[in-house]
């Protein structure tokens, strides 16, 4: 397997109140997935790219980009990157700050421009591009910062809270280019506090917590695990009115929440569905639809982030 990004025991020891913000901690980044970095606020995140990016530089342990040691500026050639809470100069307009980070891209003259346009066209902020930073919203300074860091076509694009601050209709544009850079080849790394905008962008992820990375894999694995581990099937139906009696009987059969229309309900297996939809029948309740409710991310993060939290309270008694 080939790897964008690689780390193997890198610890980070900020000097003042000696914050452990990263204790020997590993990880691979395949080449060509887009990769999520999730984590409670304080999880080490930000100190990860950083230290990557060799912005700050860490106590211990090692680090490669594109199969480059971060140590070595060579190692940052090929990545584009959008730092979290960014500040671009106010007098500079989106134009200008695109063309300025080209141009550290090793771009100019024509070839520049066309690129500048491609990039915000590709963001939605082509018409703006010659307006004053100081006029933009939070999300076009977002969109503006996404599109500086595609410039010079990157192997890898790190995204520190891409999405942050953007509404939703520019937080679908937003994925779509990260899908469509995934889709050409190039290697995506992104934090995000967004679980269901990380599911739906990420192949592979890594939760991390305290600063080490406490679960790595595809986003299908560690989603499934939830409900492996449970035994259990949930699922949502959607029908007519129950009566008191039909409620009673549905109780027995398993745990029920009021749904959208309906009900969700959690039953022990598979087999457990045929007979809701026996019992609702034979009582005149029309379905109007089934569907089953799959482990999400959101439960798959708390479930490892509080096994953790418990193994360190059972720790430390
Ligand atoms: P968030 O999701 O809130 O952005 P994060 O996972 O990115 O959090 P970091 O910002 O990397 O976490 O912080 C990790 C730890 O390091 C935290 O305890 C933080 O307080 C601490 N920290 C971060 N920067 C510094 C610094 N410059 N000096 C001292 N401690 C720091």
């Amino acid at each position: 397997m080939t790897l964008a990004v690689e780390t193997k025991s890198l610890t980070k020891i900020y000097p003042k109140g000696k914050v452990h913000a990263l204790k020997a901690l590993d990880l691979k980044v395949p080449q060509g997935c887009a990769f999520g970095l999730l984590g409670p606020n304080g999880a080490g995140k930000s100190t990860l790219v950083k230290t990557l990016l060799s912005i700050i530089s860490p106590t211990s342990g090692h680090g490669w980009l594109l199969g480059q040691d971060i140590s070595n500026k060579e190692a940052r050639r090929n990545v584009g990157y959008l730092p979290e809470g960014h500040r671009f100069p106010n007098y500079l307009t989106g134009r200008g700050v695109c063309r300025y980070f080209g141009r550290l891209s090793g771009l100019e003259g024509a070839e520049l421009e066309k690129e500048i346009d491609e990039k915000l066209e590709l963001v939605g902020m082509k018409e703006w591009g010659d307006t004053k930073i100081v006029r933009y919203s939070k999300g076009m300074n977002q969109r503006v910062g996404l599109a500086q860091a595609m410039l010079g076509k990157p192997k890898l694009v790190i995204l520190d809270e891409p999405t942050d601050g953007v509404d939703p209709v520019g937080r679908h544009q937003i994925r779509e280019v990260i899908l469509n850079l995934r889709k050409a080849g190039t290697t995506v790394l992104m934090n995000s506090h967004l679980l269901l905008e990380v599911e739906q962008i990420c192949d592979q992820i890594a939760i991390m917590h305290h600063g080490k990375v406490l679960q790595q894999g595809s986003t299908d694995d560690i989603r499934n695990a939830v409900s492996v581990d449970k035994g259990s099937v949930v699922v949502a139906f959607e029908c007519g009115e129950i009566s008191d009696e039909l409620d009673t009987k549905l109780d027995k059969l398993g745990e029920r929440e009021k749904g959208v229309q309906g009900f969700d309900i959690t039953l022990p297996d598979r087999d457990g569905i045929d007979k809701v939809v026996d019992l609702l029948r034979k009582n005149k309740v029309s379905i109007y639809a089934i569907k089953p409710r799959t482990a999400n991310l959101e439960q798959a993060f708390i479930d490892v982030i509080s096994a953790q939290e418990d193994q360190q309270v059972g720790g430390s008694r």
